[in-house]
């Protein structure tokens, strides 16, 4: 069986990112036999939420590439003058395209690398693959569309899968009942319910915005309550000094702090990211209760301070007990459908890497996001989107990917593993270093 150098599991932005930085590298000498296994039948970003009039909430010069190699040809700008509109992108005078153009940028970028990525499979789970003591090789495997089981070994492996959706736990026992699904189901399952009359949208980050306002202009009508347990919808603060917190650098800043101070520092800047949708979505939801009570046709509910304390599935609808955490009294609303916009887990890597748990510990990264492990361990295993709590706020967007690739390349290729190096066992843990 090959032998891969590297197996990236997700064929998302930051894996995409990595393959071109990799596929750069190429011109200095080094070469690197990198493969990756992405579960989706082709590369689609948050495809679920590709709502219309929606736009991105980084510069577009955060792209693959730019921060990381300004005159690479995988930049947002080279996309738009291959594509012939970059002359008219300039006359829309803007830095955040719509996530329609975002999204064809991506698959344009992943579209070079179709040869080096098997899509429609899923990775179940990673396994040693031991010679004497050591771990020498991983074993990657996973499932196809038609239940085909897949093997591939590997020297090192990079993890970039994103996040899972968080389901609160009132919601869990409601797995499987069609009239509940995450955000990032959205679009797919709400074409499900277009006789829907009554739906809930619990939360209050971009997501839920985002939701609100196109099951508002939604041709069925359906009545909406916004249901969070904040007071008030707080806008994203994207204002420069604050912004400082996103940069590249800003991430050397967060890893060297004490354990105490990230988490200040995170908790300082939690809303940057998190329950924070745009000022002008924000505006636009406030227009609409404004004009209910101008026309005083009460279509939609603004359930702020309230919480989901537990959800019955009925016949009728699936019915939900909801404290008014002001007037701490509860009451019961029943709906057709309720969409969860209530953001994600980071920790899938955690079960899809179970078997390796006892060379683990405590799923630690060093500064390149490589996992520490046992002496005897000898692949590197390297995380995308999953080292906020280590690295800070800006590792599971887009603001970093160019330049964190960058760090992880550095750190597979390694200082010593110069163009034309004896290849070893695996050349390139042998030089990562810890
Ligand atoms: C609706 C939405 C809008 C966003 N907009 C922005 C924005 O404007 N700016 C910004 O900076 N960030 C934004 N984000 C944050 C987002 O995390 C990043 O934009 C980006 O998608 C991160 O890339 P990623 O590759 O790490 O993760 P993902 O984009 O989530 O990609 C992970 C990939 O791994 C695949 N995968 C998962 N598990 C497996 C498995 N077991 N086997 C094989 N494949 C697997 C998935 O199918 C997916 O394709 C947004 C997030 C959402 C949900």
């Amino acid at each position: 069986m090959q032998i891969h150098d590297l197996i990236g599991i997700g064929f998302g932005p930051s894996n995409i990112a990595l393959a071109i930085t990799l596929e750069e590298k190429k011109q200095y000498g080094f070469n690197v036999d990198a493969f990756f296994i992405e579960k989706q039948p082709g590369f689609a970003w948050h495809a679920n939420m590709m709502l219309d009039n929606t736009h991105m909430q980084i510069s577009f010069l955060k792209d693959l590439a730019t921060m990381r190699n300004p005159s690479s040809y995988f930049t947002f700008i080279n996309y738009l003058h291959q594509k012939q509109r970059l002359q008219d992108f300039i006359n829309l005078k803007t830095f955040f395209p719509s996530r329609h153009e975002f999204n064809d940028y991506l698959a344009w970028a992943a579209s070079h690398f179709n040869d080096r990525c098997a899509y429609g499979e899923e990775v179940l789970e990673v396994l040693p693959e031991k010679r004497n003591d050591e771990v020498a090789l991983l074993r990657v495997c996973s499932r196809d569309s038609d239940g085909a089981i897949h093997e591939r070994l590997t020297r090192n492996l990079i993890v970039g899968v994103g996040g899972m959706p968080s389901i609160p736990e009132c919601f869990l026992s409601l797995k499987g009942d069609p009239r509940v699904f995450h955000s990032s189901a959205y679009l797919r399952e709400i074409a499900q319910h277009g006789s829907a009359k009554k739906i809930a949208v619990v939360g209050a980050g971009q997501s839920a915005a985002e939701i609100f306002m196109d099951l508002h202009n939604r041709p069925g009508a359906p009545h909406v309550d916004l249901i969070m347990r904040a007071r008030a919808i707080k806008p994203s603060d994207d204002s420069p000094f604050v912004n400082e917190i996103f940069n590249a650098d800003f991430t050397e800043f967060v890893f060297s702090r004490s354990d105490e101070d990230r988490v200040a520092l995170l908790d300082e800047f939690w809303h940057t990211n998190y329950a924070a949708p745009d000022l002008v979505l924000i505006e636009q939801i406030f227009n609409v209760f404004y004009q209910q009570r101008v026309t005083g046709n009460e279509r939609h509910r603004f359930l702020r301070r309230h919480e989901v304390v537990s959800a019955n599935p009925l016949p009728e609808g699936i019915q939900l007990v909801l404290r008014d955490l002001n007037a701490g009294r509860e009451h019961v609303a029943t709906y057709d459908a309720i969409v969860l916009a209530t953001g994600y887990n980071r920790d899938h890597h955690k079960s899809l890497l179970k078997p390796l748990s006892p060379y683990m510990g405590e799923f630690a990264v060093d500064r390149q996001y490589c996992l520490q492990s046992t002496p005897n361990f000898r692949p590197a295993i390297f995380l995308q989107g999953a080292c906020e709590s280590s690295h800070g706020l800006s590792d599971t967007l887009l603001s970093v990917t160019a330049v964190r690739t960058d760090e992880i390349g550095q750190a597979l290729l390694g200082v010593v593993n110069q163009p034309g190096a004896t290849q070893t066992d695996n050349p390139i843990r042998a030089v990562a270093g810890r």
